[in-house]
């Protein structure tokens, strides 16, 4: 129970996710900047999961299953495994969940995925298969007492009702047995806390960690408010324009990042989980300007 011990400490939890490496190369350079990361003592590492139904999909899958595994040698933290229902019939979820837990995982974000046409475009619902995120939590809690985490969205999932109802799933979330949330990726510290607030009058308790990206590559900024629903602050706009690509940005982006980081801990997050692009620069530098 690792990761419900961290989230329980007073010290904030840090967490790490990484994506699955696409060749030989990749994974050789995600072992080096895992290992590089294991200096700052994280609590637990995850791999995300590629939703099913796309072309590709069930590659994606075996990928992440491997990269899990594999994250063994490189980190001694937890290892949560991200899993969609997403494109999976109960019996296949059942296997998937089987051969994490025969790795060595030691929880899982239980997550819907989205339809191969992007989040906003109609659920395809799979023959045999479950529906919504708070299912599969309901399932993985029927075969494993292991932690449960899921996602939660500062701004509102993209078809979300109303940010009132997106706090009552999260609140069904934790009703069906999730242990804790992770929030899509997010730059304002107050929307953070306005998640936090809502949830909680919707009866969703559950420890909520801020999911923090550096900000590295202006080119990524535009892709990152279109992606993550999350409108940029205007300093951190300005401050992205200012700064030239190369040096300058990366300073700023730490610099940026230190500031948020201890806003968010200091108004009472529980912990920080990176977005780390299977990078560890600017993560370890961030973490490090905190005085952690
Ligand atoms: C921290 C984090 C990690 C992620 N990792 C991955 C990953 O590894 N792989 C991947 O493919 N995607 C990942 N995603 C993206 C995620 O799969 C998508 O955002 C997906 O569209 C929603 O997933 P969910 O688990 O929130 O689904 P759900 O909780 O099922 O919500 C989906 C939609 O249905 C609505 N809804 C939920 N329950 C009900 C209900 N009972 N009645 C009516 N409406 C309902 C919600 O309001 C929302 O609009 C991640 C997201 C986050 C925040």
């Amino acid at each position: 129970m690792r990761i419900l011990n961290a989230l329980r400490k007073d010290e904030p939890s840090l967490s790490f996710e990484f994506y699955p490496p696409k060749d030989a190369a990749a994974a050789a350079a995600l072992r080096e900047r895992a290992a590089r990361l294991e200096a700052l003592a994280p609590d637990f590492v995850s791999i995300t999961y590629g939703a099913g139904g796309g072309a590709g999909g069930a590659g994606r899958q075996e990928a992440s299953i491997g990269a899990t595994a594999e994250l063994a040698q490189a980190t001694s933290a937890a290892r949560l495994a991200h899993l969609t229902l997403a494109g999976h019939s109960r019996a296949e979820l059942a296997e998937v969940v089987g051969r994490f837990l025969d790795g060595g995982v030691e929880g899982f974000m239980a997550l819907r995925g989205d339809p191969p046409g992007g989040p906003a475009a109609p659920w395809l619902a799979t023959d045999g298969g479950l529906t919504y995120a708070s299912e599969l939590v309901e399932f993985i809690r029927s075969l494993s007492a292991v932690p449960i985490g899921v996602a939660a969205f500062p701004h509102g999932h993209p078809t979300a009702e109303s940010l009132e109802h997106d706090a009552e799933v999260l609140a069904m979330k934790q009703a069906a047995g999730a242990d804790f949330a992770v929030s899509q990726v997010l730059f304002d510290a107050a929307a953070y806390f306005r998640l936090v607030e809502r949830a909680a009058r919707h009866g969703a308790t559950l420890p909520i960690i801020p999911g923090v990206m550096p900000v590295t590559a202006s080119s990524r900024i535009e892709k990152l408010e279109r992606f993550s629903g999350a409108p940029l602050p205007a300093a951190l706009l300005e401050g992205v324009a200012s700064a030239r690509d190369g040096e300058d940005l990366a300073r700023f982006g730490i610099d940026w990042g230190v500031r948020f980081v201890g806003e968010l801990l200091a108004g009472g997050a529980p912990g920080v989980h990176f977005y780390t692009l299977n990078s560890s620069n600017a993560t370890e530098a961030i973490w490090r300007g905190l005085g952690r």
